[in-house]
């Protein structure tokens, strides 16, 4: 399969590995938001979030949990942002389902993005629509 983070699982294309168990792989991104961004990978190949098992989920973020503190502790970050980009026009470039683990510090200049407003009921409808979605 032409895929990276499954050429990088199998051992074709090198990573600077940080964490490995049976269900998940960890690496550093080749191009970091900041020092210490983390990939956690499914070894299994999904495409997004919605294809991935729960069980394959809750390993991922078991894994970051895991690895989250020794990132902390290694950069000096005091926080961290957990993303998930989510399709393509969410910017998932690598079809393989992942979890970014991006450290902050004070400062960083990394913005966060621009909040809106719903118009008057517009949230309520939504709100209503979207748990109608759900039964
Ligand atoms: P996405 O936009 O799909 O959520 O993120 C994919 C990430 O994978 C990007 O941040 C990109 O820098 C990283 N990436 C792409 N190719 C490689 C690679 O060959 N090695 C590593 N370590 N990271 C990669
Ligand atoms: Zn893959």
């Amino acid at each position: 399969m032409d895929c990276v983070f499954c050429k990088i699982i199998a051992g074709q294309i090198p990573c600077d590995k940080v964490y490995e168990n049976g269900a998940v792989l960890a690496f550093l991104d080749i191009a970091p938001i900041s020092r210490g961004h983390v990939l956690v990978v499914p070894k299994l190949h999904f495409q997004d979030l919605a294809a991935t098992p729960a069980e394959t989920v809750s390993a991922m973020m078991d894994a970051l949990q895991v690895i989250a503190p020794a990132v902390l502790r290694v950069t000096h970050a005091p926080a961290f942002n957990v993303g998930i980009n989510n399709g393509a026009a969410a910017g998932q470039i690598v079809m393989h389902t992942h979890f970014h683990l991006i450290p902050r510090i004070d400062g960083d200049g990394l913005q966060s993005w621009p909040h809106q407003r719903y118009g008057p009921e517009e949230s309520a409808g939504l709100a209503k629509d979207i748990a109608a979605a759900l039964r």
